[in-house]
């Protein structure tokens, strides 16, 4: 399924940074006609497809490149403990190799306001937000401030780069390092006193649950209202797994849909108020998905045969993919009987 014409496209790796011990950059070449389809916001990631051992697996990687100020597509891997995907992309993938990725998506990007701006990051959560800070520092006036979690001096991705933006904007950046090894994991005083000292901020938050947790008790703590806060998951929230005893209360009215996937034809039993995605997790079969709130695009697959309900597209998918017949699984509902869907193959 991966052409020139999506939902994958193929890009050839121009060229790879070692950023740290665990963690590269890989940097992609976009050929002229798919600059407008790969052109982005700062803070949105590419939703790269990855077949591997007869299975597609799909991961977002964040771009920590800057559109403002940047031409390059840069996205930056940190391996995770037995990560099949992250691990892979440090060891596996060499300058000239073609990878399947799609257009870029996502909503974690900079608002239009004059408000200081406060990043929280921690580990590979420094992403988007770099992407973002160099947006903000290149397009507007804003003041920053960035407290960056790490687990020690070596982890620090971006160390150098973050370095030369604060001497560069001397005094509209400020750059407070939080090493786990030294001072300890960002705990409620300290973040609750970095919200405190910047009333009326936006606030950007990307980074391992337990940092997140942290700042957002913090930020719950400080009153800071919901439209002043964003922030990136970058680990799925377990998909719900059915209340107990629907499954045998609607099994009547339970149909069931076709899935290709990977080369192969299940039929999964999917209950009246259930997604398509949630009906194949719950059936063992691993189909992709990323941010399942209908905006990433990962879960995307055609529909076949028969009529099915998507309850909402927030950017996942665009108007011709739509009328194409595309639809976010993890959004969609069965309307009809005999309906059958198609994962895209990247290969
Ligand atoms: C919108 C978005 C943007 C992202 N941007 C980036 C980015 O810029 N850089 C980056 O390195 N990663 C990023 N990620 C995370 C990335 O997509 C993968 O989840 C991550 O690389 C792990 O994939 P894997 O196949 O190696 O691990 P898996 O084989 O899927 O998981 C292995 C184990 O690690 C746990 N796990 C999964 N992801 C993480 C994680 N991020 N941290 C800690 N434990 C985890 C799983 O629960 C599982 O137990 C982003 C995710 C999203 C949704």
């Amino acid at each position: 399924m991966s052409s020139q014409s999506g939902p994958y496209y193929d890009l050839p790796v121009a060229r790879i940074v070692e950023e740290t011990h665990d963690a590269r950059s890989i940097i992609l070449s976009v050929p002229e006609e798919l600059k407008a389809t790969f052109s982005y916001t700062a803070g949105q990631f590419l939703t790269f497809g990855v077949p591997l051992e007869g299975h597609q697996w799909v991961r977002c990687y964040s771009l920590a490149s800057c559109p403002d100020t940047e031409s390059e597509h840069k996205v930056t891997v940190k391996r995770v403990e037995d990560g099949r995907i992250s691990n892979w992309f440090n060891d596996s993938v060499t300058p000239g190799q073609t990878l399947h990725v799609m257009k870029p998506a996502g909503h974690f990007c900079l608002q239009a306001r004059e408000t200081p701006l406060v990043f929280f990051s921690g580990g590979s959560g420094i992403t988007p937000v770099i992407s973002i800070l160099k947006s903000a520092l290149a397009t507007t006036q804003r003041s920053m401030h960035l407290v960056y979690g790490n687990r020690d001096q070596d982890s620090i991705i971006f160390g150098a780069e973050l370095r030369a933006l604060e001497a560069e904007y001397p005094g509209r950046l400020k750059l407070v390092h939080r090493l786990d090894d030294t001072d300890g994991f960002l705990d409620l005083p300290s973040a609750r006193s970095v919200v405190a000292s910047a009333p009326g901020a936006d606030f950007y938050v990307c980074g391992p649950g337990p940092f997140m947790d942290v700042v957002e008790e913090a930020l719950a703590a400080e009153s800071v209202p919901d439209e002043r806060i964003f922030i990136e998951r970058f680990v799925l929230p377990e998909l719900e797994a059915p209340a107990p005893g629907a499954a045998a209360a609607s099994t009547g009215e339970a149909d069931s849909a076709q899935v290709y996937l990977d080369g192969g034809v299940h039929t999964v039993a999917v209950q009246p108020e259930e997604t398509i995605l949630a009906a194949c997790h719950r059936a063992g079969i691993d189909a992709p998905c990323a941010c399942t709130e209908g905006y990433c695009g990962a879960c995307m697959a055609r529909v076949k045969a028969g009529e099915v309900e998507m309850l909402l597209n927030d950017g996942g998918l665009d108007d011709d993919q739509v009328e194409e017949g595309w639809v976010l699984t993890c959004q969609t509902r069965l309307k009809s009987a005999g309906v059958e869907i198609e994962y895209p193959d990247a290969e």
